[in-house]
């Protein structure tokens, strides 16, 4: 396999936390490999380890057994060089921001070449609405201006862990197929955790399924088989509705 085949590799990681109720085995032995600019998505039952293993690739956790490597470096090495950016379920803005100061707030942190805010949120279809506190947004609008930042300084791999789960269904499709479009403007290597089988389906190229706790990779199914890019009218296509249902027997 080439270098970008391997862009990310997690190799025999398995993951315990010593809580006041004893160790918590979450993750065991999980192997998996991500290509450069893929958009693989990670689904399996709540408790599971998926938070859990997503912060482990962003080097916000380590593992307790086997290793991770991103291009080639630790995944400390990566974060170091800004490589990740996370986008969680809580939008985390500053209320008592504007929504381009919650966009400018990580190039106030880090003096560093970055894009311009303005620039970010025409991207994400929020031009005009620069000077709006978040408040005054819809929760899809509040995740497009989280999106926005998590973009500022070109970031290589996006970690989306459920990002639009407390969205409702009709906005979710939309920011779904937003997300597509900015994934192929920016290459952007994209690991995603969702609850929705359909949304897995949709956005991915490789859907990772993992068992209950300890969790182990009960299946990794490639998507490439349907066709890019992908709009509205792919959800009612017997292709995709087969393979929506292929996968939750998987799951079962
Ligand atoms: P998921 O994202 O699949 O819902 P998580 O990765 O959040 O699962 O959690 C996996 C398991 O590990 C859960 O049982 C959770 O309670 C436990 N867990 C997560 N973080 C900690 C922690 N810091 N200390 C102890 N247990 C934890």
């Amino acid at each position: 396999m080439s270098h970008d085949m391997r862009f990310i590799e997690v190799k025999n990681v398995c993951k315990w936390y010593n809580s006041t109720n004893g160790i918590v085995h979450t993750l065991d032995d999980i192997s998996f490999s991500v290509a450069r600019g893929e958009f693989v998505s990670i689904i399996g039952p709540s408790g599971c380890g998926k938070s859990t293993l997503i912060k482990l690739i962003g080097d916000l956790l380590e593992p307790s057994a086997g290793s991770i490597v991103v291009d080639g470096m630790t995944t400390e090495e990566a974060r170091l060089k800004k490589m990740f950016s996370f986008v969680f379920q809580n939008p985390m803005l500053l209320p008592w921001r504007r929504v381009i100061d919650n966009v400018r707030l990580p190039l106030e942190i880090l003096k560093r070449e970055a894009r311009d805010p303005a620039d970010l949120l025409h991207m994400v279809g929020l031009s005009g609405f620069e000077n709006s506190y978040p408040k005054e947004l819809s929760g899809g609008m509040q995740q497009r201006v989280v999106l926005a930042r998590a973009l500022t300084f070109n970031p290589q791999i996006l970690l989306m862990d459920e990002p639009f789960a407390g969205v409702d269904e009709f906005n979710r499709d939309a920011l779904n197929i937003e997300l597509l479009r900015i994934w192929s403007e920016t290459g952007v290597t994209v690991i995603f955790i969702t609850h929705s089988i359909s949304e897995a389906v949709f956005l991915s190229d490789k859907v990772i399924l993992l068992s209950s706790r300890p969790a182990k990779i009960k299946d990794i199914l490639e998507i490439n088989f349907l066709p890019r890019p992908r709009g509205k009218s792919l959800k009612e296509s017997a292709l995709f509705q087969e393979t929506v249902k292929c996968l939750r027997e998987k799951l079962e």
